[in-house]
């Protein structure tokens, strides 16, 4: 039957077609074969609210989680990120990674470390922002609650997990380069500017390059314009990825980074109000591979053009929604993923680069 589609239509249609078809029989029988089997590597971007969490469970189910949302009496982020564990099966987290101390990435580690055993806390080295008395508690509160099993990690350091290349290629404001053969100057590079000097908890933000197989993922955080730039200038060394999630939140993404990274899907964990911002919109929109723009939220101050489209965005409505997450699977030999939103069950198929 195959055959004969492709049959009778001309040749200019044969590539797009044979294509589409292939990705729909093979979503079809590997959604048969994800609901048998929990082989596949899992990420979940978990809402909330403009903060960050980022989950990963690997194909032996080790378990990763990068950032807990905010700090709250009702417990609304570590519950759900509770909620996501449940989806996947798992129980406890075997690292849990600060990307960097503000109260959108750690306020929540409180409440999820007194419901879900955490076996190690990595971060980036001391807090760099201990100026007022709050950012002081708050620092404190972080480590009582890490003290024994707290790791401070080195760009170029790697995670230990069964068949993952996991490596942190940010840390502290450092940044980690694999050397690639045959590295061209990136072409982004003349007269982009270097960002702000700035050397705050943001550009120090630990970040890192998961890869398994052919498939790459990087999460770098709210790493800033400046350590971007680094990473970026005068040529890119970690490779092209798969998924990207867009740094600060959407909201600022230097244009000479972006197009180096090149991904193939780019992921906001933005809020209704914050991150998002139509300058990170844009900087998204000249990079030459990218396919898709997944959003955990619609931002709601701007328009269509800078927002992605409603089926791939989790929530559309004000703060306090349902709090649906995206997913990415990815099948256990990293040739192939496939993101799924949440609320509308709305799922796409992306090759592995
Ligand atoms: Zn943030």
């Amino acid at each position: 039957m195959v055959k004969e589609l492709i049959q009778k239509k001309g040749s200019t249609m044969r590539q797009p077609v044979v294509k589409s078809i292939y990705l729909f029989l093979f979503s079809f029988f590997w959604f048969c074969h994800t609901n048998a089997q929990q082989e596949n590597l899992e990420i979940y971007w978990i809402d909330v609210e403009g903060g960050a969490a980022t989950l990963i469970v690997t194909p032996d189910r080790q378990v990763v989680l990068m950032d807990a949302g905010f700090q709250r009496d009702d417990g609304r982020d570590s519950g759900r990120i509770m909620a996501a564990m449940k989806d996947a099966g798992v129980t406890e987290i075997d690292y849990f990674l600060a990307s960097h101390f503000h109260g959108d990435h750690v306020g929540g580690l409180s409440s999820l470390s007194a419901n879900v055993s955490i076996k190690e806390f990595i971060d980036h080295g001391d807090s760099v922002e201990q100026d007022s008395e709050r950012r002081r508690a708050d620092w404190e509160s972080y480590l009582s609650i890490v003290e024994g099993a707290r790791r401070s990690v080195a760009a170029g350091d790697q995670l230990s997990l069964e068949g993952i290349d996991f490596t942190f290629v940010t840390s502290n404001g450092e940044i980690f380069s694999k050397e690639l053969p045959g590295i061209k100057p990136n072409p982004h590079c003349s007269g982009a500017p270097s960002g702000d000097d700035d050397s705050g908890e943001n550009s120090r933000s630990l970040g890192y390059l998961l890869s398994l197989g052919k498939f790459q993922f990087l999460n770098l955080g709210d790493l800033t314009f400046n350590v971007q730039h680094k990473l970026a200038c005068p040529q890119y060394e970690l490779g092209s990825v798969d998924i990207f999630q867009v740094p600060r939140h959407g909201n600022a993404v230097a244009l000479q980074f972006s197009t180096a990274v090149n991904p193939t899907v780019a992921v906001l964990n933005n809020g209704p109000r914050k991150g998002g911002s139509a300058s990170g919109s844009d900087a998204l929109k000249v990079i030459p591979d990218l396919e898709a723009v997944w959003q955990l939220h619609r931002a709601l101050g701007l328009d269509d053009h800078h927002n992605a489209s409603t089926q791939m965005t989790a929530n559309l409505t004000e703060e306090n929604d349902a709090g649906y997450w995206i997913k990415a699977v990815v099948q256990e030999d990293g040739m192939r993923y496939e993101l799924v939103n949440q609320r509308n069950h709305f799922s796409r198929l992306y090759m592995s680069k």
